[in-house]
């Protein structure tokens, strides 16, 4: 008989401890985000409070586990000498205890408690056009983010400190480049589109089943690539993509009068659903798994929504299912859907913008935001200046406030800095898709023979295998070759329009 000798437990180092520790705080964020989407999809009413409360507690638990004593000491002990993976996670964590540390826990109560209260009071507003009732809390709320912005530290600029929480390594001089460099081109597009015949897209309109938009939204997802036994689709009233590991992403659409807004919802969820679900399997649970940013996020939810969703060679693939799923459109050919899934049109609401005016929307909110930072824009004035920033853009100026300035959520809840993210995600599509065009070919034809599965499989190599194992600046001259800029969104952006409205 022959005696295996037992092998000896491995000593514990500062980074497994590190490790077990961030392993418990991952499973307080897992039950955080489970009570976060179920409130936003299945929770009643009577609920809300109690959630609140619960949520608020199990946040605190994290974030006193985070700071700790032992946990910072961890970090420290076990960066020195870090290499591989280990060294790419703990830069990950130390930036975002940086973060967690620098702003002073009453600081970080008191703003908790502002943005909750500003958050309901935002709600009223916006339905009874009240912006008077709001305006003391968001000076209050402009107040609060300009000391987070000194505690959290800047080189050149108070927003700087703000685009870094969402987008590593950005700053107010990237967002000006970005926005000078389209701001003038996409005027001119909007102008050159607004001279044209319109589309009529009423065929569209309608009381369209609800079971059926499920059922099409989700093949259509599924045939993207979202891998429905490592999640599932559900309904909301604002669309968001949330989960907790690669096996569990949760994705939300919303049904309404117009047909393409649950089917662009859904495959903009899935790019993000996707991003997230591909992380390589021995991250999950880990500060490594996900997305890097919150731009390149929206670099992959517009990928799938736009240059895949809204091609003409995708629908080509996708219009027979279409009709067969909606009798209604019988009569309807590609080129016609075509167009009125890329109807252009100056609006008031930066959520039911297309494609082109986008960008527009976020560039008003953009220097708005840096005016009411460095003090040159009072919050009194605000409505003033939206209205007419959106007469010098987009030609177009609210009768209200509900559809001016009180139309987003994010000033409410306190995310100031936040918006550029949207942009930087749109134009990174296009720069993306010119690199992948580069390995694949003609991206139409291998969309309209129906190989979704290449674009997916490129995209799961050289973005979403990588997690948050760089910096997104990084990453994205690793993609593409060169760092960020407008060049490749411009050109896309124009060939596509100059075709669809005959410039
Ligand atoms: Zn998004």
């Amino acid at each position: 008989m022959r005696f295996m000798a037992a092998t000896a437990p491995p000593p514990t180092s500062p980074l497994s401890t590190l490790k077990m520790r961030l392993g418990d705080m991952n499973a307080l964020h897992a039950a955080i985000g489970i009570m976060d989407w179920d409130m936003q999809t299945y929770m009643p009413p009577g609920g809300s409070e109690a959630r609140a409360q619960h949520v608020s507690r199990l946040m605190r638990m994290h974030h006193d586990l985070f700071t700790s004593d032992e946990v910072q000491r961890l970090v420290e002990e076990s960066s020195r000498g870090a290499t591989g993976d280990d060294a790419a996670m703990l830069r990950v964590v130390k930036r975002e205890l940086d973060q967690a540390t620098k702003i002073p826990a009453a600081l970080v109560e008191e703003k908790a408690k502002l943005t909750s209260t500003a958050f309901d009071i935002w709600v009223k507003a916006r339905a009874a056009n009240d912006f008077k009732s709001f305006a003391p809390y968001l000076e209050r709320v402009v107040e609060i983010v300009r000391e987070e912005a000194e505690y959290l530290g800047y080189k050149d600029h108070i927003y700087d400190a703000l685009i870094d929480l969402y987008e590593e390594g950005a700053t107010t001089a990237d967002c000006r480049q970005m926005f000078d460099g389209i701001r003038q081109p996409l005027t001119d597009l909007v102008r050159a589109i607004a001279a044209k015949p319109q589309v009529d897209d009423s065929v569209l309109h309608g009381a369209w089943s609800e079971p059926a938009q499920k059922a099409f939204t989700e093949m259509i997802v599924k045939a993207v690539g979202f891998d429905f036994q490592r999640g599932r689709q559900d309904k909301a009233a604002h669309p968001f993509c949330t989960g907790w590991s690669i096996g569990d992403i949760r994705l939300t659409t919303r049904y309404k009068d117009n047909l393409l807004s649950a089917i662009f919802s859904s495959l903009h969820e899935a790019g993000h659903g996707m991003y997230e679900q591909f992380s390589p399997k021995e991250w999950d649970l880990t500060p490594l798994c996900g997305g890097v940013s919150l731009g390149l996020h929206e670099s992959q939810s517009r990928t799938w929504e736009n240059l895949v969703g809204r091609s003409r060679a995708f629908w080509v693939r996708f219009l027979p299912d279409l009709k067969q799923a909606f009798p209604q459109l019988a009569a309807l050919d590609v080129d016609s859907f075509y167009r009125m899934a890329n109807k252009v049109q100056p609006s008031l609401i930066r959520v039911e913008a297309d494609e082109v005016t986008y960008n527009l929307h976020v560039l008003i909110r953009f220097e708005l935001e840096c005016d009411m930072l460095t003090g040159a824009l009072t919050v009194r004035d605000l409505p003033e200046a939206w209205s007419s920033k959106y007469q010098t853009y987009l030609g177009v100026r609210p009768a209200t406030d509900s559809e001016g300035c009180l139309q987003d959520v994010h000033w409410s809840g306190g995310s100031i800095g936040y918006f550029p993210t949207y942009s930087m995600g749109t134009v990174l599509s296009f720069q993306i898709w010119a690199s992948m065009a580069r390995d694949l070919g003609d991206l139409d034809a291998v969309i309209q023979r129906g190989d979704l599965a290449s674009i997916h499989g490129w995209l799961v190599e050289k973005i979403y295998s990588q997690g948050r194992r760089y910096t997104p600046k990084e990453l994205v001259q690793r993609v593409t070759g060169k760092p960020f800029e407008t060049h490749d969104y411009l050109k896309g952006l124009t060939a596509k329009y100059a075709a669809l409205y005959g410039l």
